[in-house]
């Protein structure tokens, strides 16, 4: 968000005008910020001579925005077979879809096998029995290398007690495996969570893949994952991108030498792609002062919002509305009857009743994690795609509340006697 005369813009349009013309609370993504992420990776790994960014497509799913990464010539990692099918409809080549599930039934492997996108495997299980039955498709493997990326518990996916992939100690078992199917393994991959603040440990993880990588004769990727960190405040802890496309950029180009042939380098960022794109406009409906604190209480809650809560996540939050104002402290909470805090002793300047507030690194995980808790409906959502404000997905209306309940005949005569 651009601060300039007086008023504040996303993308180059005045971002108060966007609320008074969608309506808040509104989710708005700024295409140009996507297109500067994925710009910036590229350019951080220029140094591999086959490069593949696929976009972590659960971090936000509008197809407007898939099809912004199409055509930048991203790929697509998706990790349910619905994400698969609004690849397609964007118009991804298959091929250029990777699909990255946790615990789902063969049958829905069998489903994606059939869209013709790549698969990713991440249990010795499912690949025994996904190679018994399609011994002729190549596969990647999701090795869980057991570094312990980040400090988020609840995001971090490759310590030794995770549910996720095959861990790296069980590779001799998947050897095994792959003679007796006489199985393709076209991949290898690995996803250590969503908090990397340091490059080191990110390429200790690197080094063991590679080190695996040494035993499967046919690949022609390797996947890294992702878990880049975009930064949430001024001045806060971001991964270095740059740094680690130096060095990780070196050493899997050394590799390559040694392993005889260019392998793909693959990432799969969501968050680095997104998250900074979007802002979660949301109108103030009370301002309350306690004994202890001000309150300014929002038209959204954890339904629309879910991070800070589940997470601790910051999302900085600027008052849009009285930039001049001067600055007070506020916790802004919403209106979900549950307690539902955006943050904490938060200076903002000062906040009128109907003032809009715009919460920051809401691109990713955001509007995809919106529910319909206390039956209110999801927002809408808002590309800012060239100078121009576009309406991509509508606000919900009741219908759409109650478009999946199926009234019983026997219960409406009761109601009615
Ligand atoms: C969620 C996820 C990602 C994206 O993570 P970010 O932190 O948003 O970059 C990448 N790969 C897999 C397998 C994931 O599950």
């Amino acid at each position: 968000m651009e601060f300039s005369q007086g008023r504040y813009q996303i993308g180059g349009v005045d971002a108060l005008q966007i609320a008074e013309r969608f309506g808040a609370p509104v989710y708005v993504y700024d295409a140009a910020t996507m297109k500067r992420q994925y710009a910036r990776m590229t350019k951080a790994f220029g140094k591999v001579k086959r490069l593949r960014i696929n976009y972590a497509c659960k971090a936000l799913t509008n197809v407007n925005v898939l099809r912004i990464f199409r055509e930048l010539g991203s790929g697509l990692d998706t990790v349910s077979v619905q994400e698969v099918e609004l690849g397609l409809l964007a118009g991804f080549d298959p091929h250029d879809i990777l699909y990255t599930p946790n615990c789902v039934s063969l049958e829905e492997v069998t489903e994606a096998v059939e869209k013709g996108v790549r698969i990713n495997i991440d249990n010795i299980e499912i690949l025994e029995q996904f190679g018994a039955k399609h011994p002729e498709v190549p596969v990647c493997i999701r090795l869980n290398p057991h570094i312990m990326a980040g400090g988020n518990s609840k995001i971090s996916v490759g310590h030794i007690d995770s549910k996720f992939g095959i861990s790296i100690h069980q590779v001799p078992h998947v050897l095994k495996v792959v003679a007796a199917l006489g199985l393709k393994i076209e991949g290898l991959h690995m996803h250590t969570g969503s908090d990397i603040y340091d490059a080191e440990v990110f390429l200790r993880a690197v080094e063991i893949l590679l080190n695996a990588a040494g035993d499967f004769p046919d690949l022609d990727y390797l996947d890294f994952g992702s878990g880049f960190k975009v930064p949430y405040k001024d001045g806060g802890i971001a991964t270095d991108i740059e740094d680690l496309g130096d060095r990780l950029g070196d050493r899997f180009n050394e590799f390559c030498a040694e392993y005889g042939r260019d392998l793909e380098l693959m990432f799969e960022p969501g968050k680095f792609l997104v998250s900074e794109a979007g802002f979660f406009l949301v109108r103030t409906n009370v301002v309350k002062t306690t004994t202890a604190s001000v309150f300014a209480g929002v038209d959204s809650g954890l339904n629309h919002l879910i991070r800070p809560m589940f997470y601790d996540a910051y999302h900085h939050i600027t008052n849009i509305s009285n930039p001049e104002g001067k600055p007070r402290i506020y916790n802004v909470v919403g209106y979900i009857c549950e307690t539902d805090t955006f943050g904490v002793n938060r200076r903002l300047s000062e906040v009128r009743e109907g003032d809009i507030l715009s919460m920051a690194n809401a691109g990713a995980y955001s509007f995809m994690m919106a529910s319909n808790y206390n039956s209110r409906f999801r927002p809408a959502e808002v590309l800012v795609l060239d100078g121009e404000a576009h309406l991509i997905r509508r606000r919900e209306t009741m219908e759409d509340l109650l478009g999946t309940q199926v009234q019983l005949d026997a219960l409406r005569r009761e109601a009615v006697v």
